[in-house]
């Protein structure tokens, strides 16, 4: 039976299935959208321990498939040093970077427009450019309050699926899968911080919630950037 197409109560699977069976669960998913849509599939990697994972195992399925990374001004430098290691790594990463000038502070005063603007429009164009039919992400259901609705397959815009193969997996088997395939990560979580962004938007918490940290003391707080929820089909890239 295809994974793609599957019904399976994902609530449900977070807890039943094994570590070992939800890789398997993974690579399954990945490997049949591989088959179906070839070099039009694309990893997004935003280079924090979700994506790198994902991107290691998305290689595992097939070395050529190719990923791009949205990265912004306000990136910090950690973030940046480690971008320039994993594309020298792996060249098939390509980067996209919304360099039009934004007044200052935006990111105080409007962080969803600054999301929009220096990520959502990157990624549109990313998907147009890479001619991506299908876009696989790191999203998974538990990291925070934002995340629990998602599905494995969704096809919010016509014509192009998004593909999220870790969404089951929980935080402690993100880091079971870093470590035990030597998976090396953005040196900033050794810093205590659990959900990683731009500089100004990004803080260390001890919150429950993973992605608590995130856009705090805004409407957006642990909330999302938006090319999870926007359109990224309607023509509006850079
Ligand atoms: S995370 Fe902050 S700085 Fe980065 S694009 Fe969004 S609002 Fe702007």
């Amino acid at each position: 039976m295809s994974l793609l197409g599957n019904k399976d109560d994902l609530k449900v699977l977070v807890e039943k299935l094994n570590f070992k069976e939800k890789i398997e669960r993974s690579k399954a998913l990945t490997r049949e959208a591989y088959e179906k849509y070839g070099e039009a599939l694309v990893v997004a990697n935003s280079l924090g321990k979700d994506s790198v994972a994902v991107w290691h195992l998305a290689k595992r399925v097939n070395p050529k498939i190719r990923g791009f990374i949205v990265t912004t001004r306000y990136k910090p430098k950690e973030t940046i040093e480690f971008m320039k290691k994993e594309v020298k790594k792996y060249p098939e990463l390509k980067v996209y970077k919304n360099v039009v000038a934004i007044p200052e502070s935006l990111y105080r005063t409007d962080p969803d427009k600054c999301c929009d603007i220096l990520k959502v429009v990157p990624v549109k164009r990313a998907i147009e450019d890479m001619k991506v039919k299908c876009w696989v992400t790191g999203l998974r259901c538990t990291e925070g309050r934002t995340r629990t609705d998602f599905k494995e397959v969704e096809e919010r815009d016509e014509g192009l699926v998004k593909l999220n193969p870790i969404l089951i997996w929980k935080e402690r088997e993100v880091w079971q899968y870093l470590a035990l395939y030597g998976v090396v990560v953005n040196p900033l979580y050794k810093e205590g911080y659990r959900s990683l962004g731009c500089a100004p938007c990004t803080k260390i918490t001890s919150d429950d919630n993973e992605r608590a940290g995130r856009w705090i003391g805004t409407s957006k707080c642990g909330g999302e950037c938006g090319i999870h929820t926007k359109p990224l089909m309607d023509g509006d890239g850079i």
